[in-house]
């Protein structure tokens, strides 16, 4: 059999558009998390791999049959879990043109077009998010479209090594000595990264937190000098905007006048909130973010572009290039040697690249920035109203006040209890919700930034858990610590 014709291309293409759309019409009825037993999708499917083709409407059958019973519904609007990676329909049309077009964005020469666009729309992100002009593509800085925040802190890593040791990592005994730090709260990524880079997961200095559990720059000052005067090198700070475990804020201004004091490159990790500043009166977030090397945000979990979409800046493109850039022979050609266009796969880890821009500009088209702000001011208007019935709540506490859309609250009958109601409600299925550990504060993490979330899912939500928790306590009398 050959590939699909034309027409049976439209005629399948046309139902699998329709079973998405219903697929998100109905996704709220279905249990959150996955139900299913470690093996059950494998076990469904056929040991061996098909002798002769199968028609198209088979595995439509098992995608139903198979593959949805296995799903965990981040598109649901009962999904409060992690931070949400959002879809919607335009992203999702603007990721099918991207396979339709399938064209790989290694250089510029490979399509002008998944290279000028992207650039333009990282711009476009500076206005919207009134991020540094320094970022823009017209100064010494710029901006990319990364897989995730992973692989750009990662970025920020490497050219800041390089930096550090004038280009000679990779020589022998030239990086024993570097250091690097960020808050005890900092994203798992940063020490991927610190392991990745050879630097080194002993050479990351996780600095404590103050009573908000954001990074205290006094400890951090003490930690950079002990280093120097221990003959160690310091190098890269991560600080973070909007931590994962609580959405804390460290303190960017006293960490880039420390930073500028001992020479440090400063990369901001704000993927899940940087969002935010697309509403002018959430931008003081991003306070001292000007004084950043480098700075990161994922519109793939709150701006509404499905993953993978991640944006990358840095001041100095040089230093990115210096770390990242080879040409082999095969990929000469006479765009790059005249130097007037950027060559995207220097500027990343791998070398080939997807039209990711295309659904970024097709969403910011959809929705305007007026349009986008307000989407996200809703989502923080209902975690300021979850916030305000925790607060009110006898049976319930706020452990940290609420940051932009995120409540981190627990029942008061102590951490073995709050385990129980987590566990409970996650079976349940009618909504999902995940922990996290504040102190030694068994946390509940309400996360309220799905696409399709609305007042009445957050009230619905607010209900169960209260019930969920009476019957669980109506069974286990006593109180933990
Ligand atoms: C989600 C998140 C990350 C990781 O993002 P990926 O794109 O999945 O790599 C890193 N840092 C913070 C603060 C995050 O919230």
């Amino acid at each position: 059999m050959s590939h699909l014709t034309s027409d049976e291309f439209r005629k399948y293409g046309h139902q699998v558009v329709d079973w998405i759309a219903q697929y998100l019409e109905e996704v709220e009825s279905r249990p959150v998390l996955s139900q299913l037993e470690p093996g059950d999708v494998r076990d469904a499917l056929p040991d061996a791999p098909p002798e002769d083709p199968e028609p198209f409407e088979a595995v439509m059958e098992d995608l139903n049959r198979v593959i949805l019973p296995g799903i965990t519904h981040w598109q649901s609007p009962n999904f409060f879990a992690y931070f949400p990676t959002n879809s919607s329909p335009t992203s999702i049309l603007g990721e099918m043109l991207s396979a339709g077009l399938g064209v790989q964005g290694m250089l510029w020469a490979t399509s002008p077009a998944c290279t000028e666009l992207e650039t333009h729309m990282m711009d476009w992100l500076v206005d919207l998010l009134a991020l540094p002009e320094k970022f823009r593509s017209e100064t010494q800085g710029g901006g990319v479209i990364q897989d995730s925040a992973s692989s750009a802190t990662l970025c920020a890593l490497l050219a800041a090594r390089e930096q550090a040791t004038s280009g000679a990592s990779n020589e022998s005994g030239a990086k024993g000595d570097l250091v690097a730090y960020s808050s005890s709260q900092a994203h798992s990524s940063i020490e991927k990264a610190c392991l990745i880079a050879g630097i080194g997961r002993q050479m990351l200095r996780k600095i404590e937190v103050d009573e908000d559990f954001a990074m205290s720059s006094e400890a951090l000052e003490r930690a950079v000098r002990r280093d120097i005067e221990s003959g160690l090198k310091p190098f890269f700070v991560c600080a973070a905007v909007g931590t994962t475990s609580s959405m804390a804020i460290d303190p960017i201004p006293e960490i880039a006048e420390i930073c500028r004091k001992h020479g440090l490159w400063l990369h901001v990790d704000a993927a899940m909130a940087g969002t935010a500043a697309l509403c002018p009166e959430l931008r003081s977030m991003h306070r001292g973010i000007e004084q950043a090397d480098s700075y990161t945000f994922n519109p793939h979990k709150w701006m509404f572009v499905n993953f993978d979409c991640n944006a990358f800046f840095v001041d100095d493109r040089q230093a990115l290039l210096n770390a990242l850039s080879i040409l082999p022979e095969y990929l000469r050609n006479q765009a790059t040697a005249s130097g007037q266009v950027i060559d995207y796969r220097d500027w990343q880890i791998s070398l080939g690249r997807r039209f990711r821009a295309l659904k970024l500009w097709m969403v910011i088209r959809q929705h305007g920035r007026e349009g986008l702000a307000q989407l996200v001011r809703e989502h923080v208007q209902l975690a300021t109203e979850f916030e305000a019935w925790i607060h009110d709540s006898e049976a319930f506490e706020l452990v940290v006040p609420r940051q932009l859309n995120l409540v981190c609250f627990r029942h008061r009958r102590g951490n073995a209890f709050n385990e129980q109601l987590v566990e409970r409600l996650n079976r349940d299925g009618r909504i999902y919700l995940t922990h996290t550990k504040l102190g030694d504060i068994y946390t509940l993490r309400m996360s309220i930034g799905q696409w399709q979330t609305k007042a009445e899912h957050i009230e619905q939500a607010w209900q169960l858990i209260q019930r969920t928790a009476e019957d669980l306590a109506s069974e286990t009398p006593t109180t933990t610590p």
